[in-house]
């Protein structure tokens, strides 16, 4: 027998066998991810994949060429661990010039992989057992196993459709003396909404009264629709040492694979993410932080662009959506369309999605994934709309097969 041969004569069904010893506890309330499953069908199935939120068109010439010359002029080891200087530096100037915020690039930024990761570092690095933490719900399927890893107990508040506003009074009941932090994710995956400055205050003033930080996940700051503005809670009275704001180029330079965020908060705050970011990752790629000084650079005008083509990408959607029979809750954000399937007359979303997959050739993720009891989200789907024109063109044809 060949030593190939030898290896491959160990059964699956064993591996699996011996799981419960060997997984840790802290994993094994995770799911797989949806989003990423949906992914994967789509690619299987050869569906469109309106359902993982990456464009499928090209990022820009300009910030691909930056990375490129970074390699070549041989930016190819270690970055400092918090963050090569000058990308630290660009993003303090960024934040300075669109919010008046200032951040100390030596004491108050970490660059990290992806704001992925900068959710995980912020969230560790505040947390002990025990905690409490809020989080609205409809959420972002990441929220649930971040506060899983932290060993935190998850306080629900509920984002109520069609307007996805909150009720401040469940708010209220959900802080207590534990309450560590508020996950706060605005423009918002997967509804769309746009927490206006009132909201924010009634958030700030919680947070103020039960001194709890608002962990921030901002990442679709500049994709904003109609009049819609985006305030990070960090500019609102006593909540600048109390933020922790993340955010990554991904969405705003549609660079998803790069895997370049960055965590902005006070030093002491600081201190800490940088410590469990060193040991998590080390550090973010080195060439493509080079690359992001010059994204950070880019002129207004390529902010006012992101927007509006998104606005045209939206709009197209919401017309595909309404004419396959789809009731659409239009977003002020973000690039997702969250819609309700009961017309369609189908036991659940995913039953639905999956049918859609298979059927149409377009795929979306089922809405359960985005509530901790899946029967809230199960009339629910998310599609998204980074997509090409042709792209959105094709999924019209096939929806008409549903
Ligand atoms: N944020 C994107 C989404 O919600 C991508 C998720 C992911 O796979 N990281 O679809």
């Amino acid at each position: 027998m060949t030593p190939s041969a030898e290896k491959t004569s160990v059964r699956p069904v064993e591996i699996l066998n011996r799981r419960p010893r060997f997984v840790s506890h802290r994993t094994s309330g995770f799911t797989e991810s949806v989003i990423r499953e949906m992914t994967r069908l789509a690619m299987e199935k050869g569906a469109i994949n309106l359902a993982q939120g990456f464009p499928d068109f090209s990022a820009p010439e300009e910030i691909k060429q930056a990375a490129q010359q970074a390699i070549a002029a041989d930016f190819n080891q270690y970055a400092i661990t918090w963050g090569a200087k000058p990308f630290r530096d660009a993003i303090a100037a960024k934040y300075r010039k669109w919010y008046g915020l200032d951040y100390d690039p030596e004491r108050e930024i970490t660059v990290c992989c992806g704001s992925t990761e900068g959710m995980i570092a912020s969230m560790l690095a505040v947390t002990n057992p025990g905690d409490e933490v809020i989080v609205f719900e409809p959420y972002y399927e990441n929220y649930g196993p971040d506060t899983l890893l932290c060993d935190a107990q998850r306080k629900l508040v509920s984002l109520r459709a069609p307007d996805w506003t909150f009720d401040p009074d469940e708010l209220r009941r959900a802080f207590s003396p534990k309450t560590k932090a508020i996950i706060l994710n605005s423009p918002n995956n997967p509804t769309g909404r746009v927490f206006g400055r009132a909201e924010l205050m009634v958030i700030a003033e919680l947070c103020r009264e039960f001194d709890a930080l608002a962990i921030t996940d901002e990442i679709y700051e500049h994709i904003l629709y109609d009049s819609a503005s985006h305030i990070p809670i960090a500019t609102l009275p006593g909540m600048r040492e109390r933020s922790v704001l993340v955010n990554s180029m991904s969405k705003t330079y549609s660079v998803t694979g790069w895997r370049v965020g960055w965590v902005l908060a006070a030093p002491d705050l600081t201190d800490s993410v940088r410590k469990v970011h060193d040991f998590l990752t080390v550090g973010a790629a080195a060439p493509l932080q080079q690359a992001g000084v010059l994204a950070l650079n880019m002129p207004d005008s390529y902010y006012q662009k992101l927007a509006r083509d998104y606005q045209g990408r939206r709009d197209m959607l919401l017309g595909v959506l309404e004419g396959a029979g789809f009731r659409c809750f239009r977003p002020d954000g973000a690039y997702y369309i969250m819609t309700d399937i009961r017309d369609f007359g189908f036991p659940d979303d995913y039953t639905f999605v999956r049918h859609m997959i298979e059927q149409a050739g377009v795929a979306a993720v089922p809405g359960s994934s985005f509530f901790a009891n899946s029967n809230d989200g199960s009339k629910l789907i998310r599609f998204c709309f980074c997509k090409k024109y042709e792209t959105l063109e094709e999924a019209r044809l096939r929806l008409t097969r549903i």
